[in-house]
């Protein structure tokens, strides 16, 4: 495979879209070597269609605000590869939400669906809408116009999504009330995430968190390690933050720092249930700020303004927030201060030189698509259960959970250790998801 002409043609197609010819170029630099060795693949030219999105939908969304003005923003829906079941992925509301970024979270949505063993396909939507600062009742209008256009192209069989950064049960809920009364259907399917009383699966709002401490404890496990008495730093202090400070503290482990884009909470002592509670008030409040953590518990959060979780010592990092959010400034801080595990719970949540400082100094660590797989593979086990008409106790739920996040860290460890013993997650990943993929389409035909 000649990855510098495939990314150069990329770049002359699709100029400018950065994360996603970011996203691209990790993957392609993995598959390489397995891609040559199947002279088959080439011959239906399956990178080349892999790397393009099936459709792109984009749509305006107008909404009234609280001071009764007309607000326009822009919708999105990329369906991405739909090989190996309908579309899956989540819907991110954020500002800075573009093509480029649901093309990359889209694309690797594709490969993480395949890890997850259920046949779920990619897809990523979303909107450059803003919640800081939003009532709830701006969100409910939002969403429900967002859903007079998405629900045409969503449905149980075809496309389903869930919620992503600035999309959490709420949003769902709102979008879910007016997919019903658009479709007249009342079918549970048609998004994830859903609350408890209309469709929802137990354990999925802590699915993603919790997935990605069982991956961690079994990256520590291999290398004969624990949790227990670690200190972990993780930043955001959102869903999927939440979700990972309830399992630390559930296995043992020391939450010593989360963050938010205002800078960071320090708490030597580690983080309390009560702490972790009262993240959910700080994402439903809409601030974004994770100060409000320290004025609320003033002698156990210490927040400094303007610097990251990666500046406090840990030994085990958790990007939970943004792509690209850990650089390779912050690897290099990280090192310095003896982390030794970093697991990406984040999306692409490290630089390119942030995981080549990781991976050069031969410290643990495992990208995205694997770690937060257990977020989509909880809504896959909701899909599941929404078809079969039933609900599933907690302790089956997490029983599943439990089991893909296991055969997802076996499946990095055959197709990612090398030569010298080091596992490289990121290779392990990667050609895990191609691979089936790929089986899928070779199989399916030219289409
Ligand atoms: N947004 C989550 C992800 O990045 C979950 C998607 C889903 O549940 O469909 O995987």
């Amino acid at each position: 495979m000649d990855v510098k002409k495939l990314m150069s043609d990329l770049e002359a197609k699709h100029p400018g879209e950065k994360e996603y010819l970011q996203a691209v170029h990790e993957v392609l630099e993995s598959v390489s070597e397995i891609y040559d060795q199947h002279p088959e693949f080439a011959k239906a030219k399956i990178i080349e269609r892999m790397v393009e999105p099936d459709r792109v939908f984009t749509f305006r969304v107008t909404w009234v605000d609280d001071k009764g003005e007309v607000q326009t923003n822009l919708g999105y829906r990329v369906q991405f590869n739909g090989a190996i079941g309908p579309y899956k992925g989540g819907l991110r509301f954020h500002k800075a939400v573009n093509v480029s970024m649901l093309k990359f979270l889209g694309f690797e949505q594709t490969f993480k669906n395949a890890l997850t063993t259920l046949p779920m396909g990619g897809g990523k939507g979303g909107s450059d809408f803003d919640p800081v600062g939003k009532s709830d009742a701006e969100i409910m209008r939002f969403c429900q116009a967002f859903m007079l256009e998405l629900w045409r192209i969503v449905g149980k069989d075809t496309d389903v999504p869930a919620g992503d950064v600035g999309v959490g049960g709420r949003e769902i809920g709102y979008m879910y009330g007016m997919y019903t009364k658009l479709a007249r259907e009342y079918n549970v399917g048609v998004l994830t995430g859903k609350g408890m009383t209309w469709g929802g699966s137990k354990i999925r709002p802590e699915a993603t968190g919790f997935g990605a401490l069982y991956f961690v404890q079994h990256m520590l496990e291999k290398a004969g390690k624990d949790i227990k008495g670690k200190k972990l730093a993780l930043s955001g202090f959102g869903n999927v933050a939440w979700g990972a400070a309830l399992k630390t503290l559930e296995l043992g482990g020391k939450v010593v720092a989360i963050s938010g884009p205002d800078g960071v909470c320090e708490m030597p002592d580690g983080i309390t249930p009560e702490m972790i509670d009262y993240m959910l008030e700080m994402r439903a409040s809409n601030r974004n700020k994770v100060e409000d953590m320290a004025t609320k518990f003033p002698g156990k959060a210490k927040f400094t303004a303007g610097k990251k979780a990666w500046s406090v010592k840990c030994d085990i990092a958790l990007p939970c927030a943004f792509q690209n959010e850990c650089n390779g400034d912050d690897a290099k801080e990280l090192l310095k201060n003896g982390c030794w595990a970093v697991a990406e719970v984040s999306n692409m949540g490290c630089t390119p030189e942030a995981i080549k400082a990781f991976q050069d100094a031969k410290i643990l660590f495992a990208p995205g698509k694997a770690v937060n797989a257990g977020g989509v593979a909880t809504s896959g086990l909701e899909m599941t259960q929404n078809a079969m008409h039933i609900s599933w106790t907690e302790e089956e739920v997490d029983k599943n959970l439990h089991q893909i996040m296991h055969s997802i860290h076996e499946a990095c460890v055959k197709f990612g250790t090398k030569k010298d013993g080091y596992i490289n997650y990121v290779d392990g990943a990667n050609i895990a998801g191609f691979m089936k993929v790929a089986q899928a389409m070779l199989e399916q035909g030219t289409i």
